[in-house]
């Protein structure tokens, strides 16, 4: 069993160290936090062993009634990889302390490029980051652009990616983020950072992004363009995407006409925190003009980097190859729609 221990238990920590519990061939060696938070109690409540990510702040949990195991230097020694999950910028800072104890550590999408040897995509270049001492997995938008232009890539050839994000003004408890009731160009200048990022994923790439911020918490929204070297109709495209295991093209019956019927479908299944891992491609849109692909996906910004995380922690082990670790991440998690 790999022992994994998760250092930032947020958003994305919390989420990656149960989808890390839930694979046959790993274990939660521990989560690490700043502070006594709710989060610090469903730690405990969800049996993970808890660790101080800052000596000096400890006593902070005592005076909170919340249990520690230790420190957080304890939990880096007992890993065969951490998941680095802090804000951004700080898994920069905590290289160092990987590097120390000699384990092998993932970062998050919020970090610059160079914090890794490698930025990693599953479906993309898992076999990059096999052995790998620092990889950094790639944001939730990069990922959802890496999964969707991977396989038109390798079917069609890409002439030029356009991609206009319309981003959520911030996650659902967030409460400090906005805009609350505007539409901001973000950023003004082209192109976003986004596009530079995929480049991280695909070097070669031609790809321009624009930003927009909007007043959602639910989810990303992407309008896509990509000019293929090749003609095939828009069915075609369709069955492509549709045997993709982290796309989810959503069928016209079902009715889902944004986000929020998105979440809901994924809140009715059952799914936990109402997360969506897979990209949501709306079938009705991909339409083809000559070589040119259009496209509406919608990405949840909290979890769609949660199966990659897993995936990366396989390929720095070298426990199993691309396909196979896919398909048991997938198999674990239930991702199936
Ligand atoms: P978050 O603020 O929800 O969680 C970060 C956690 O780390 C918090 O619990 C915080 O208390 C803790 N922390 C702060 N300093 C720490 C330290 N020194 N040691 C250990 N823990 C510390 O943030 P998040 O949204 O989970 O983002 C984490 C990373 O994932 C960022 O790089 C972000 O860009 C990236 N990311 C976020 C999203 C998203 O939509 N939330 C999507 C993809 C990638």
């Amino acid at each position: 069993m790999l022992q994994v221990g998760i250092n930032g238990y947020g958003t994305i920590g919390k989420r990656v160290a149960d989808a890390v519990r839930a694979q046959p061939d790993m274990e939660v060696v521990g989560v690490a936090k700043t502070r006594p938070n709710f989060e610090a109690e469903g730690a405990i409540e969800n049996g993970y062993s808890l660790y101080a990510a800052i000596e000096e702040r400890a006593e902070r949990f005592d005076d909170a009634g919340i249990e520690l195991t230790g420190m957080v230097d304890e939990m880096v020694e007992q890993a065969d990889v951490v998941v680095d999950a802090c804000p951004s910028g700080i898994g920069a800072e905590n290289k160092s302390l990987y590097d120390e104890h000699d384990t092998p550590a993932l970062y998050q999408g919020g970090e610059s490029a160079d914090v890794g040897d490698v930025s990693f995509n599953a479906r993309a270049n898992f076999e990059d980051a096999v052995g790998a001492r620092h990889v950094r997995v790639v944001s939730c938008n990069t990922t959802g652009l890496s999964r969707l232009i991977a396989p038109l890539r390798e079917e069609y050839g890409v002439e030029k990616v356009r991609a206009t994000l319309v981003r959520r003004g911030g996650d659902p408890a967030q409460s400090g983020r906005g805009p609350i009731n505007d539409i901001l160009p973000n950023p003004i200048s082209l192109p976003s950072h986004h596009g530079p990022d995929v480049k991280t994923i695909f070097p070669d790439l031609a790809i321009d992004t624009l930003g927009l911020k909007v007043p959602a918490t639910l989810m990303h929204m992407h309008s896509i363009n990509v000019s293929l070297e090749a003609e095939p109709g828009a069915e075609e495209v369709r069955e492509l995407l549709e045997s993709q295991s982290r796309l989810f093209v959503v069928p016209e019956h079902m009715d889902i006409d944004g986000a929020g019927k998105l979440k809901e479908f994924a809140m009715d299944r059952g799914r936990p925190r109402a997360d969506f891992w897979e990209n949501c491609v709306w079938g009705e849109s991909i339409s083809m003009e000559d070589n040119d692909l259009y496209l509406f996906q919608a990405i949840h910004q909290e979890s769609d980097v949660v199966p990659e995380n897993v995936d990366a922690i396989r390929a720095v082990t070298n426990a199993a190859d691309a396909r196979e670790s896919v398909e048991t991440t997938n198999d674990a998690l239930g991702i199936s729609f």
